[in-house]
């Protein structure tokens, strides 16, 4: 022990006499640390300078001599010579061995080292230095990953997705670059609702890691983890309204109260805007506006009203149809004033004219709104609270006096006059909705990550009514492996569908209920949309989907249909049939009467196996006219406001395409004007 002393005193006196420097191994001095032997503790103690281990001593008097006893004599060269802890043990002295690990992983994190640095010193470098790239298929297009490394640090990486949508893949493209160098693995979490461009990045990532010689098992058994203890701090906000949620309706009411001068806030628990907005394509149904009247389209208040209650089953509730309707022009001349014009108007069905209106390029609508109100609140020095869930309502005196929330690091009580609820649906929350529809167990979703009902909770727990809450709409074309949606524009287009004996079986365009109910009868409960080359050629949403490897592919009807495992002939005369009906303009088999402009003959073949996926949840949180919540006992809730897809009434039991939009813009504006009337 005494000779142990001198050797540690003097090797201190080295070691303090050494310049510490920036990029050392460890800091010098002298560790140690026990863990528990075979007989008892087993105590290690290290002396380090900056760059090596100096000397290494281990003490275990309980273990067994012939066994443990030989590690403790032998496993201090070991360590000295590997200069790692992660040296082989003494067989036969298993837990002595593991020990001795164990108390020199202590000792030596204790001076500072990042084990796997010395790890990788020991037997091969981390990384190969030098600049690296590879890409993957993102989203939108493809996407680079480009990065540095040193022996055994990501000195920098960039990461390229100019083709991926801004709110949601350019959210991974902006932020999973900083999570992978720290992480010093590829095998980071992706951003939620951005599947597809994280898979991509992770994957590109991968192969640029590779590329530089790393062991990505290796980097993931020594990830970095940069998790740190945040104390979180308990904040108090006071305001005049709380909006909840940044999606259509959430922003459109926003906007409403910045131009009226009212202070509020608004709260959007993911850190990007727009919610399942971002996923409306068509358009906005809209009665009597200024472009139906210049392009000579013949439509009145009272039809919309009528063709939303036809479309519902009838089971909408009246008064709000008519206030959809009744304010649906004037929520399209709000739109132009802020620079969202929606001039293109087409045909969507069940409406008995052309009423739903959509950008002038038909870009889709969803994004096109988002982008287009998240602009404006910006422009307006509006700033959404990213990353902030509201968790429940404050009463106090029988009214709603604000909400609850959880920020990036913050609590927040956050005091307010009245509350907007714009949470949208629980399309994404699937013990929600199979508390209220267990058949739909088990069915993917298109719905974006947010939509879990959290307003639809909220609002019960002080006392809110629901309304239709089983009624969920389900879209009969989702790709189930990425639950990416095919727009009905494919069918639309003169797509058909067969199922796995290769015939058809519905008229591919009745409503989405109707055709999502004829595939549950399938074998499988599924099919395959079927189109070809020519329609590939003129509608651009196809591109995507071959892009991501969703479609099957074939030169001939014959060859698509083994691919498919589908009986060749049985395919292959499903197919003439069915272009004997459109050059016949007669669907003999199903009375289809549109989408047949062109038949599907010209190679190549392409099939994507679909099957329905919940889309919309139509039922939600009861309102009125004025979008004031209403309690089980039939009253308004003083305070409290909602619109959009968090709540109930507006499209009964089926939702007719163009009015998701209509809902979210007018009675969005709708509760923010009543919110600003009761706040004074
Ligand atoms: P709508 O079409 O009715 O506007 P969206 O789905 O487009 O509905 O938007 C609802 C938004 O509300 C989404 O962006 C979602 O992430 C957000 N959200 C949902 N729950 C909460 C919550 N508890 N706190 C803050 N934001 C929420």
């Amino acid at each position: 022990m005494k000779r142990l002393l001198c050797l540690v005193l003097s090797l201190l006196l080295l070691v303090s006499s050494a310049a510490w420097a920036e990029d050392a191994l460890f800091t010098p001095g002298v560790y140690e640390a026990e863990a528990q032997g075979f007989g008892g503790a087993v105590k290690v103690t290290v002396v380090v300078d900056e760059n090596k281990i100096l000397a290494v001593v281990i003490e275990g008097p309980a273990e067994t001599p012939t066994l443990g006893g030989v590690a403790v004599d032998t496993m201090d060269d070991a360590i000295m010579a590997a200069q790692t802890p992660h040296v082989d043990g003494v067989s036969g002295a298993t837990v002595t061995s593991a020990a001795i690990i164990d108390a020199a992983t202590t000792a030596l994190e204790s001076a500072g080292a990042d084990i796997a640095v010395l790890d990788a010193r020991a037997g091969k470098l981390l990384f190969t230095p030098g600049t690296y790239e590879a890409e993957a298929q993102g989203f939108g297009g493809p996407v680079k990953v480009t990065l540095t490394v040193d022996e055994d640090e990501i000195l920098s990486i960039a990461i390229e997705g100019p083709d991926e949508t801004p709110a949601l893949g350019g959210v991974a493209v902006d932020t999973m670059d900083d999570a992978i160098k720290s992480a010093r693995t590829p095998n980071v979490d992706g951003v939620s609702g951005a599947t597809v461009t994280s898979t991509a990045i992770i994957s590109a990532a991968t192969e640029a890691l590779k590329a530089a010689g790393a062991d990505i098992a290796v980097l993931d058994a020594n990830r970095l983890d940069t998790a740190e203890e945040t104390v979180r701090e308990e904040k108090t906000l006071d305001t005049g309204v709380v909006i909840v949620g940044a999606g259509g309706a959430g922003m459109a009411a926003a906007i409403m109260l910045k131009q009226a001068g009212v202070d509020f806030i608004i709260l959007e628990k993911m850190p990007y805007v727009g919610g399942n907005t971002t996923k409306a394509t068509g358009g906005m149904n809209a009665a009597e506006t200024h472009y139906q009247k210049e392009q000579g389209i013949e439509d009145s208040v009272e039809l919309f009203y009528q063709d939303t209650m036809k479309g519902g089953h009838d089971i909408n509730d009246p008064e709000l149809v008519r206030t959809l309707a009744e304010n649906s022009a004037a929520a399209i001349d709000w739109l132009d004033t802020i620079g969202a014009d929606l001039p293109k108007i087409s045909f969507s069905g069940g409406a008995s004219t052309n009423r739903i209106h959509a950008p002038a390029d038909g870009s889709a609508v969803g994004n096109y709104l988002v982008d287009k109100f998240y602009a404006k609140l910006n422009e307006m020095g509006v700033s959404v609270m990213l990353n902030t869930r509201a968790t429940e309502l404050i009463m106090k005196d029988g009214a709603v006096a604000g909400v609850k929330a959880e920020g990036p690091d913050a609590n927040y009580t956050i005091n307010a006059k009245a509350v907007i609820l714009a949470t949208g649906g629980f399309g994404a929350n699937e013990d929600m909705y199979t508390q209220y529809r267990p058949d739909l167990k088990g069915t993917v979703t298109t719905n974006a990550p947010g939509a879990t009902g959290d307003g639809i909770v909220m609002a019960q727990a002080v006392g809110a009514a629901l309304v239709d809450i089983e009624q969920i709409q389900l879209h009969p074309t989702v790709e189930q492996t990425t639950s990416m949606l095919i727009t009905e524009s494919v069918r639309g287009d003169g797509a058909i569908l067969v199922n796995q004996s290769g015939h058809r079986f519905v008229n591919e365009l009745l409503t989405r209920d109707a055709v999502s109910a004829a595939e549950l009868e399938q074998e499988g409960c599924y099919a395959y949309i079927l189109f070809d080359q020519h329609l590939r050629d003129n509608l651009k949403a196809i591109e995507k989907y071959v892009t991501n490897g969703l479609t099957v592919q074939a030169d001939t009807i014959g060859e698509l249909a083994e691919k498919l495992h589908i009986d060749p002939a049985v395919l292959t005369q499903t197919l003439a049939d069915w272009n004997e009906c459109v050059k016949n303009q007669n669907d003999t088999a199903f009375g289809r009467t549109t989408g047949m402009e062109n038949d599907l003959s010209t190679p190549p073949y392409y099939a994507i196996q679909i099957a329905p996926g919940i889309h919309h949840t139509m039922g939600g949180v009861k309102i009125n006219t004025a979008a004031q919540v209403i309690s089980t006992e039939g009253q308004p809730i003083p305070g409290l406001f909602a619109a959009g897809e968090v709540t109930g009434g507006v499209h009964g039991g089926n939702r007719l395409g163009g009015n998701a939009v209509a809902d979210i813009v007018i009675f969005g504006r709708i509760a923010a004007q009543s919110a600003m009337d009761y706040v004074k």
